[in-house]
C-alpha cells in the first residue's frame, strides 16, 4: 500500500489567504515544502480521501490522475475537504473518457446534503457519480477490494464527522484529519486492530489544543494510548499533517520537534509506502 499526500494544510492553506504573520512570511522567503495547500490524501492508486478547492491544483501540479480514481472518502464538510461543485465536473459535458465508469463517493449526511445539491443542477450525474451515506462505524468494501470503517472524530459537532481505517492485503491504516484526541467510542473500535500506517492531526503544532483538533502534545497522548494498545509498533509509520500557520514554524522547524519522537512530517507531494 502506498499513500501519496497531495495538500497538507488547514483550512486557509500555508502561506495563508491574506496572512502576513511570521510563519506565512518564511513560508513564501523559502517556497519549497513550506508552501501547504488544503488537505487531501491518495492511498494506491484508486481511493483518494477528500475533495478541497485545490484537487484541481494538485491535477496540474503533482500529476494527480483524477481518472484512476474510484472511490472518493470525504471525512468532514469543512470547505478545506468538500468542494462538491467540482466533484460534480465529472459528467459528459465537462471529462471526457469517464462515460461508462462511475465514481463511488462515501460521506456523511452532511455530506450528502451537500453533494445533492451540486449535483441538482446536473441532469446525467447519476450515471457517473454513485453516492453512498456512511453512519459511523460502518464497514464497506469497494470494487477495487479496499475494506473501509468509518470511524467518529472529536470535529464541528454535531456533524459526525470520519477518520478511515483503510485495509487490503493484510496491510491496514487509520487516517485521522480532522480531530481531537479521539471519542471513547472510537477508542473502543480500535481495540485489537493493528496499524501499518497512521496519519494524524497537527493543525495546532506547538499549541496545546486535544479538542477538534491536536498540537503536539495531544498527538503524543493519542501515540501512547495506541501503543499501550498494541494499535501500533516500531514498524508502524506515523505521519503527521493538516498543518496551520503559527508562530515562526518551517517545515524544517517541525521535522526538528518531530523527527526525534519518530514522527513523520507530511509536505504537499510526499510519498509513503507500508
Ligand atoms: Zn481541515
Ligand atoms: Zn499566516
Ligand atoms: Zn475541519
Amino acid at each position: 500500500m502506498q499513500i501519496t499526500y497531495y495538500g497538507t494544510s488547514a483550512s486557509e492553506a500555508w502561506p495563508a489567504l491574506f496572512c502576513s504573520c511570521r510563519a506565512c512570511e518564511l513560508a513564501r522567503k523559502y517556497g519549497g515544502k513550506n508552501i501547504r495547500t488544503r488537505c487531501q490524501a491518495l492511498v494506491d492508486t484508486s481511493l483518494l480521501i477528500d475533495f478541497p478547492p485545490d484537487t484541481n491544483y494538485h491535477a496540474q501540479q503533482y500529476h494527480l490522475n483524477l481518472q484512476a480514481v474510484k472511490t472518493l472518502l470525504i471525512t468532514h464538510s469543512h470547505h478545506d475537504h468538500f468542494f462538491p461543485q467540482d466533484i460534480c465536473m465529472r459528467t459528459s459535458n465537462f471529462a471526457e473518457g469517464t462515460e461508462g465508469s462511475k465514481l463511488f463517493v462515501y460521506g456523511n449526511d452532511t455530506i450528502e446534503k451537500g453533494f445533492r445539491e451540486a449535483a441538482s443542477i446536473h441532469s446525467n450525474i447519476d450515471d457517473f457519480i454513485v453516492f453512498h451515506r456512511l453512519e459511523p462505524f460502518d464497514t464497506i468494501r469497494t470494487e477495487e477490494g479496499y475494506e473501509v470503517t468509518a470511524l467518529l472524530a472529536d470535529h464541528n459537532q454535531p456533524e459526525k464527522s470520519f477518520l478511515y481505517i483503510i485495509k487490503k492485503d493484510n496491510k491496514q491504516m487509520l487516517y485521522a484529519h480532522d480531530t481531537g484526541i479521539f471519542p471513547e467510542c472510537t477508542w473502543d473500535r480500535l481495540e485489537g486492530k493493528r496499524f501499518d500506517f497512521v496519519s494524524l492531526d497537527c493543525t495546532a503544532l506547538s499549541r496545546d489544543w486535544r479538542r477538534g483538533h491536536m498540537g503536539f502534545a495531544a498527538v503524543d497522548e493519542v501515540r501512547d494510548r495506541m501503543e499501550e494498545m498494541g494499535c501500533i509498533d516500531s514498524k508502524t509509520i506515523i505521519a503527521l499533517s493538516h498543518f496551520a500557520h503559527w508562530a515562526d514554524f518551517t517545515h524544517d522547524k517541525i521535522c526538528e520537534e518531530e523527527n526525534p519522537k519518530g514522527y513523520q512530517v507530511a509536505y504537499d507531494g510526499c510519498r509513503y509506502e507500508f
